[in-house]
């Protein structure tokens, strides 16, 4: 699988191309809050051949552009079905950090997915994991080498869990699930640079609890 990073927007968010090259099936992970993505994505030649639009967690920077790139690309979209409460206050996030200018439709959701489930993308097939916490329903879609985690982890930090919805009693629970996936995986994260569940397991100073057992 070929994978491009966009950082897109004013909360500098990671959104990711997936391309599965032996068909040119592709995928777009988060949304970015405005039509940046658009932009970018319009501007490969030739436009990827979107199939699916992939919802990490329902925070504006993640699915507030979901509109701007259905308008472009009018493909099935996926959301964690425990996401729904949250997705649906987009049109309010805006005001929670006292920016109504990022007040944002919702958009269309056409499949919830949930803890287990198994999506196909030309011959790449992505699971999805669900690790809320910094979310009510935030999950993650990995293949055998790479693992999308919206965000849940970052390099060296994990998934604030002080917004509303958040829980970091449920948070510790789901990165545990999530570094008993393979080290190997590579960790593309919502904000910052790639890292490996491995490196994550050793080193991330938020993950001490795990090393202690
Ligand atoms: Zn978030």
């Amino acid at each position: 699988m070929q994978i491009k990073c966009f950082t897109v927007g004013a909360f500098q968010v990671n959104t990711y191309l997936l391309v599965d090259e032996p068909t040119g099936a592709a995928a777009i992970v988060d949304t970015g809050e405005t039509d940046e993505l658009v932009k970018q994505l319009c501007a490969i030649s030739p436009v990827p051949d979107i199939q699916m639009i992939l919802l990490t967690h329902g925070h504006l920077d993640h699915a507030g552009g979901l509109v701007a790139l259905q308008s472009r690309f009018d493909v099935p979209t996926y959301l964690p079905r425990k996401e729904i409460p949250l997705f649906e206050t987009l049109p309010v996030q805006g005001d929670w950090f006292g920016q109504p200018a990022f007040n944002r439709p919702c958009g269309r959701i056409d499949y919830l997915v949930e803890d287990g489930d198994e999506i196909q993308l030309g011959n790449t097939t992505l699971r999805f994991i669900s690790t809320p916490g910094h979310t009510p329903g935030q999950g993650c879609y990995y293949d055998e080498q790479d693992i999308f985690v919206g965000d849940t982890l970052f390099y060296g930090s994990i998934g604030r869990t002080d917004l509303p919805m958040g829980n970091s009693a449920i948070m510790q629970h789901s990165l545990q699930r999530l570094m008993q996936l393979p080290g190997h995986l590579r960790v593309h994260s919502g904000h910052g640079p790639v890292t490996t569940i491995a490196h994550e397991r050793q080193h991330n100073p938020f993950l001490t609890f795990l090393r202690q057992a």
